[in-house]
Order: structure tokens, then sequence, then C-alpha cells
């Protein structure tokens, strides 16, 4: 029986506006003041740079911003740059949250499910992200591995949170968009889970968490 539901954040209960904007703008932007260079050549370095990364096995290092303060050589002011993106959404009315989620959280909550919430965003970026779209009060317990366990989402980190909770693996769901961190990995620590694919290419994905619902 299934007694919690844990959901990833990003590209599953909201989009990756936030992140991609910080990375992919605001940063190249900012080596671009520091260094005195073009944005356009600011930012083919940066993107060189996160493939290169990308290409190595990732570790906690990659969704912090110290290592990319060394390999760019910026002051990077995370929880600054965070909020002006945020104001700037909000001016322009945009909001990051998936269309269906608010009625998902809210119809589990009335089942008496346990709603964890297990990201690799970081705390600062986390903050943001509850605060514009105030899906925090659903939440048992939000965790980011990253900043809270010092690890990203792998099959010990899984086994770790199921045991300071009670909860035996095979009580809860995890439901998230990354094949290898949301169904390997909680698979690997026995929990069930559930890939999201909003594009609907992958076999045995769900496209809408409203399908949740007929699962719990
Ligand atoms: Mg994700």
């Amino acid at each position: 029986m299934i007694k919690a539901v844990s959901f990833d954040l990003d590209g599953t209960l909201i989009n990756e506006k936030i992140d991609e904007i910080f990375w992919f703008e605001e940063i190249p932007k900012l080596a671009a003041r520091t260094h005195k260079i073009s944005y356009e050549s600011a930012k083919k370095n940066a993107m060189e740079k996160y493939e290169e990364a990308d290409r190595q096995e990732k570790d906690i290092s990659w969704y912090g911003t110290e290592k990319w303060e060394r390999f760019f050589n910026i002051k990077i002011e995370a929880e600054k740059m965070i909020k002006e993106i945020k104001e700037r959404m909000e001016k322009n009315s945009e909001n990051i949250i998936f269309p269906e989620t608010l009625l998902v959280l809210k119809e589990l909550k009335k089942r008496n499910i346990k709603l964890i919430l297990i990201t690799h965003s970081t705390n600062e970026f986390l903050k943001t992200k509850m605060e514009m779209t105030g899906i925090a009060q659903y939440f048992n317990l939000i965790i980011s591995t990253i900043s809270d366990m010092k690890s990203i989402k792998n099959d010990e980190c899984y086994k770790e949170i199921c045991r300071k909770n009670n909860l035996s693996p095979s009580e809860i769901l995890h439901i998230g968009d990354s094949i290898n961190y949301d169904v390997e990995m909680p698979k690997r620590a026995g929990m069930n889970c559930l890939l999201i694919d909003r594009k609907k290419y992958t076999p045995n994905s769900i496209e809408n968490l409203k399908e949740v619902l007929k699962l719990v």
C-alpha cells in the first residue's frame, strides 16, 4: 500500500525556467561584465564549460555555485540574482508551476498521503521556487539532497530518507523526470517509481501528474 508519494521538483512539479535564466543568461552576463568581454563570447564559453562538465560524472559541486565561480573566475551572488529573476518573471505574470501541480498535491493531501519533496535544487533556489509557487505547505518533508544531505539523489540517499521517516521503501511512490535520478536510483532503494515525460517519448512514463491520482 502506498503511504507516501515523493516528488522531484524541477521538470516534475515546476518548469526549469529559473535555472535556465540563471545559468544560461545571468551567469554569462556576469562573466561578460566582470571580464569586459562580449555577452556572446561569454555565453559561448559558458555553454562549452557546462557541456564539458556534463560529460563527466556529476557530483554535488555541479549543483552549487562555487565550482562555477572558479571556472568562470566570477563572484556569484546567487540569492540576489535568483530574487531578481523571480521579480522579473512576476512582473510579466509568469509562473513556473505546471498547470496540474496544485490540483494533484491538494488531492493527494486530501487522501492522507504523506508528501515528500526530494530535489537537487539547492536551498537558495528552493526558497524562491517555494515562494513563487506556494507549494511548500502541501509537503510533510522537503529535502534538498545537495544542501541537506550533501549527496546527489542516489540509492543510499533514498534509503536514508525512508529510514529516517519510518517508511518502508515499498510504501513510497516516487515521481520525477530523470531516468537515472528518479527511476533507477529509487528503484535500487526498493521504492516504487514513475517517470514523468511531458513530451511522451518514453515508454511506461506518464505525461501528466493527474495520472498519479489513479495509482494511489
Ligand atoms: Mg527533475
